[in-house]
This record gives structure tokens, sequence and C-alpha cells, in this order.
């Protein structure tokens, strides 16, 4: 029989999630029900209510949130990897097809069959699936991630998301001491990038249009602090980074961080997924052999890996822990780019 619980849940289009409810699936053989203490709030689930990414494909309710932690509460007869009482996380896949190239090279993300933990269809019996703000959640096992204990859960969440969006780059273009990161915007995913480049030996810039976060960063530990919006800064640093994560999640200039490179450097954008405006100029890109590059979450295996490597230096998110029914005033601040640095909800305030 399929459980009702209580969520928060986008009804229509463009309007954000409120007190509802949903029904959770039986468990299967290898699925693990979890009870949810704390989601993340990422700045994709405003875009996902707000159609920032065109219409909602399979229709409503959306109930959004992707950086999920909690308690295995049962576990379906073949698990064997997780028992009840674990401290667990779930991320933005719930399941794959297991089997193909990608799925079998940890690349999940990219296979055609991913049931993503919300607005997505379930790939096996084609159902809608729904994400964190709610109670619990029912997830094949191999994609439940484990908590180390040395961090505090609620901090935790964001890894889920903000935080392997940004270590996967960081990995991927081989980030080591020595190196001059770049990292745009100081939010959910901007400071942990600031955070995990940092840990694995970068000298870090934190690129904002925002004055005022300057001495966060720096507390965050930032080498460097630029205002984005000022030219003569940017002058300043051009030809400098071997690297740049952009996470700004609208249409923006790329070109003055294409500039910002070294020859052979790259700028890898995370936040903004449509038309660049203005144009990027390629003639930098070519006589420099540089890369403009996008970056799409990370595999399970990585998911874990970044997760015990922030286990290991203490690395997680700076919260505010808000109660259920403060989403909306939530919402707000992030849309302005005003939350330190992540927003996750206490599930236990969930109230219908
Ligand atoms: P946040 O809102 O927490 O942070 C974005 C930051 O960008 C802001 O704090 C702000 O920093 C800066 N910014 C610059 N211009 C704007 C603007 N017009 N509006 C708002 N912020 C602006 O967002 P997240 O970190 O949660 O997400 C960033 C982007 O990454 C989103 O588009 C999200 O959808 C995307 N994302 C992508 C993933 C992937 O796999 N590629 C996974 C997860 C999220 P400052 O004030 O310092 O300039
Ligand atoms: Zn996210």
């Amino acid at each position: 029989m399929p459980t009702e619980v209580k969520c928060l849940a986008s009804i229509e289009d463009n309007k954000y999630p409120v007190p509802s409810t949903i029904a959770r699936r039986d468990l299967r053989p290898d699925d693990i029900e979890v009870k949810i203490l704390y989601c993340g709030i990422c700045h994709s689930d405003i875009h996902h209510v707000r159609g920032n990414w065109g219409p909602n494909g399979y229709g409503y309710p959306v109930v959004p949130g992707h950086e999920i932690v909690g308690k295995v509460f049962r576990v379906g007869a073949d698990v064997s990897k997780f028992k009840v009482g674990d401290s667990v996380g779930v991320g933005c896949m719930v399941d794959s097809c297991q089997t193909c190239e990608t799925c079998k090279n940890d690349r999940q993300q990219y296979c055609h069959s991913t049931t993503f933990t919300y607005g997505s269809l379930d790939r096996r019996d084609g159902s809608r699936s729904y994400g964190g703000y709610s109670e619990t959640i029912i997830v094949t096992e191999k994609f439940v991630l484990s908590i180390p204990e040395s961090l505090d859960l609620a901090a935790a969440a964001p890894l889920l998301c903000a935080g392997i969006t940004t270590y996967s780059p960081l990995r991927r273009l081989g980030v080591r001491s020595g190196w001059k990161v770049g990292v745009v915007g100081l939010g959910g995913l901007g400071h942990m990038a600031l955070k995990l480049a940092k840990a694995m030996g970068a000298n870090v810039t934190l690129f904002s249009r925002s004055q005022g976060k300057a001495e966060d960063a720096k507390r965050l530990g930032a080498d460097h602090f630029l205002l984005s919006s000022d030219p003569e800064q940017m002058d300043a640093v051009a030809g400098q980074f071997d690297l740049i994560i952009d996470t700004v999640p609208y249409n923006h200039d790329v070109n003055p961080y294409v500039t910002a490179l070294v020859p052979e450097g790259s700028v890898v954008l995370v936040g903004y997924a449509g038309p660049l405006e203005p144009t990027v100029n390629s003639t930098p890109l070519v006589l420099r052999s540089q890369n403009l590059a996008g970056s799409l979450i990370g595999g399970v295996k990585q998911t874990q890996e970044m997760l015990d490597f922030c286990g290991q230096r203490g690395i997680a998110s700076d919260i505010e822990v808000i109660n259920a029914q403060d989403l909306h005033y939530a919402y707000e601040r992030l849309r302005k780019g005003d939350v330190k640095y992540r927003f996750v909800i206490d599930i236990a305030t969930l109230q219908v």
C-alpha cells in the first residue's frame, strides 16, 4: 500500500510550494525508505517552480528538494549496504539503468534512463518522482550515500548537490596545490566551490557583484575578492586563472572570465544553462587554447568520495536552518542572492 506523507508542493505553474501531501510507493526489494531530517534549498528548485527552464514537462504537483539528509527507516528485502538508523544522504538522482556504459563508469547523470529526484518519471513504473521537501523518500539502494559521522547532518545536506556539483569539475580539471582558481558568485554552490578548492590547495579568488560579501569571502577562505562589476578590477587579473567555476544562475557576460584565464585555462559553467548573451568571443579561446565548458552534478561514487573528503577535513555548508512555513521568505531571499549560504528546511516542522 502506498503511504501518504506530508510535503511542500507546487501545485500549479509558477507557484511556490505550499503544505500538501503525496503518496510514496511500497518498497521494492532494492529500495530504502529514508525518514528525512533536513533538505537544502537549491536555486534549481526556484528555476524549476518558476519555469525558468521551460514548462514543467510532467505536470503538478512538484515537490522540490535534492539535498536530502535523514535516517534509514525501512529497507527492502535485497538491501545489503544499509541498515535501519544509518545516517544517509540523497542527491539529485534516485535511480538509473545501472547497465549502460555511462552508469558503469559512474556517470549516472548522463544515463538515458536516470530517474532524477524530482520532476522526473520513475524509469521502472513511469510514476512521477517527488523530492525532499517531504517527510520520507524511497530511493534505490545504489543511490543512497553514507554521511560521515564527523559532519553535522543539517550542514551536510547541501553537499548532496552544491558540494558534488562543484567538487566534480574541480577534480576533473585536476586542481592541485598552487593553482589559481576563481569562483563566480558567492551563494550555495559558490561557497562550496571556494571551500573545496581551498582544501585541494588552490589559491582562490571570489568574483562577486556584491561588495558586501567581501568579508565573508575571506572568512570562508578566499585569498582574494573581486567586484565583478568593476572593469578596472577585472582588467587587473587578465591572464591569471587556471580554472574559473561560474555559478551565476542567470544570463551574464562570460567574456571577462575567459579573458582572466591563463593559456589552456578553463571556465566551467555550472549555473546558467541557456544561450549566452553577449556571445562569447572565440578569438582568445582559439589563440590561447582555452576551454569554455559546463558541468552537471557528479556520479554516485564520486559523490561518496566528496562526502568522505569533506568528512575527513570537516568541510560542510554554512547554513540558515528554516521552518517549513518560512519557505516563501527563503525563496525570495535566495532570488536576490541573499543567503548565508544555504537555506536548509528542518523537515520536522512540516505541517499540513
Ligand atoms: P544561489 O542563489 O545560492 O547563488 C547564486 C549566486 O550567484 C548569488 O549568491 C550571487 O552571488 C550570484 N548572482 C549573480 N547574478 C545573480 C542574479 N541575477 N540573481 C541571483 N544571483 C546572482 O544559487 P545556487 O548556488 O543554489 O545555484 C547556482 C546555479 O547553479 C543555479 O542556476 C542552479 O540551478 C545551478 N545548479 C547547477 C547544477 C549543475 O549540475 N550544473 C546543480 C545545482 C545547481 P554574488 O552576490 O556573490 O554575485
Ligand atoms: Zn541543486
